[in-house]
């Protein structure tokens, strides 16, 4: 995780990493195409630029999976967002719309900015949409981590 900037992939291609990574194992690249309502060519493509990254392996039958780094960076982009989502409720926004705001903005948030924002709130365990994942790929000293 080391020399990510928090920009590498577009924000579509980020969208893609977080289903793969929701999914868990090996994900079809139709699959992805049909979630998202998008040709499966496109997919293809954008499967072929974020698997050169370095975040994705093929595996037979037109699936892909995330690959170590891909998993680390799945998780930084769950940890900016709800990070980010976290921020716009404490200016009043009600969880659900902090949700949706935050998916406009956080593709602007560099990895630095949001370990700053994370260290600021003190590290915080929880957003309004879920549980912000602190691991090694984080800004938390060692001993405000779970794991
Ligand atoms: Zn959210
Ligand atoms: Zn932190």
């Amino acid at each position: 995780m080391q020399g990510i900037t928090g920009s590498e992939l577009t924000p579509r291609k980020a969208e893609y990493l977080k289903y793969i990574y929701l999914q868990g194992d090996v994900v079809k690249t139709t699959d992805i195409a049909a979630h998202f309502s998008v040709a499966p060519s496109t997919v293809t493509k954008a499967l072929a630029d974020i698997a050169k990254a370095g975040y994705l392996e093929h595996s037979p039958y037109h699936g892909v999976r995330l690959t170590a780094p891909g998993t680390d960076y799945a998780r930084f982009l769950f940890r900016r967002h709800r990070i980010v989502a976290l921020v716009l409720s404490r200016y009043g926004l009600e969880p659900a719309e902090a949700c949706r705001e935050a998916k406009k903005i956080e593709q602007c948030i560099s990895r630095d900015l949001t370990n700053r924002i994370c260290t600021s709130l003190g590290h915080p365990m929880m957003s309004v949409c879920g549980e912000i994942e602190h691991d090694h790929s984080c800004c938390c000293p060692p001993e405000n981590r779970k794991r």
